[in-house]
């Protein structure tokens, strides 16, 4: 549960298209329950959320509900409010219907589900985007970039992109020596 980045989504269905504009990013606004009623996220949620979204995963049925006040519905994540996000999730509920006794002040709830973007985890690489063996050697003419390489996120979440374009360049300049 350590070795995946994802997005809490709506307990829903959703298609490829809804990836991005229904991705429930505004926990560190809420306040997290699990289905027993437990506040189970202790500290900041870090600025990707990610930290929040593995401690969902590890929750009975890896689900949390996101519960808000006015306040925090009125605060803006990029370039949208709270309430904006609220009203893509087709799990939002009034909190008077919450499997446990709703907090003070609550206004709505929103079921969601951690939603895996990519794996973490991966094969270990050198400098030159060399897939190493586990004595360290390096395996002759196998290079790995991006998703497929572990080892890049061990203390919070860097981007994936990032990984991708820099290691992918790198294995095509060392392939090319
Ligand atoms: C919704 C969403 C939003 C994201 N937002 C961001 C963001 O804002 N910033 C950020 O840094 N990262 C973001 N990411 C993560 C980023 O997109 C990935 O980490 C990155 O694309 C991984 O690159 P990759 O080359 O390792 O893999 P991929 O981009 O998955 O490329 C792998 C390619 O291999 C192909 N393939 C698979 N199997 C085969 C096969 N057998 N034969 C031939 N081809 C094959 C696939 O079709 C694919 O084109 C996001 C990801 C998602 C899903």
């Amino acid at each position: 549960m350590d070795e995946f980045y994802g997005r809490n989504m709506p307990d829903a269905d959703f298609v490829e298209a809804d990836f991005v504009p229904k991705a429930q990013l505004y926990g560190r606004f809420a306040r997290v329950f699990n289905e027993r009623g437990e506040e189970f996220f202790k500290g900041e949620v870090s600025w990707s959320e990610n930290d929040l979204v593995q401690a969902t995963a590890r929750q009975p049925g890896a689900r949390a509900w996101y519960v808000l006040d006015d306040d925090a519905l009125e605060q803006r994540v990029r370039d949208r409010t709270v309430a904006d996000m609220v009203a893509t999730a087709q799990t939002a509920i009034d909190p008077g219907d919450l499997p446990f006794t709703a907090p003070p002040g609550a206004r709505i709830a929103v079921r969601v589900a951690p939603g895996i973007t990519h794996t973490i985890g991966g094969l270990r690489v050198d400098e030159r985007a060399r897939v190493l063996r586990a004595d360290g050697s390096p395996l002759d003419g196998l290079f790995a970039a991006g998703a497929d390489v572990g080892g890049i996120s061990t203390g919070g979440y860097a981007s994936g992109l990032a990984a991708a374009l820099v290691l992918g360049l790198t294995a095509a300049e060392s392939a090319a020596l």
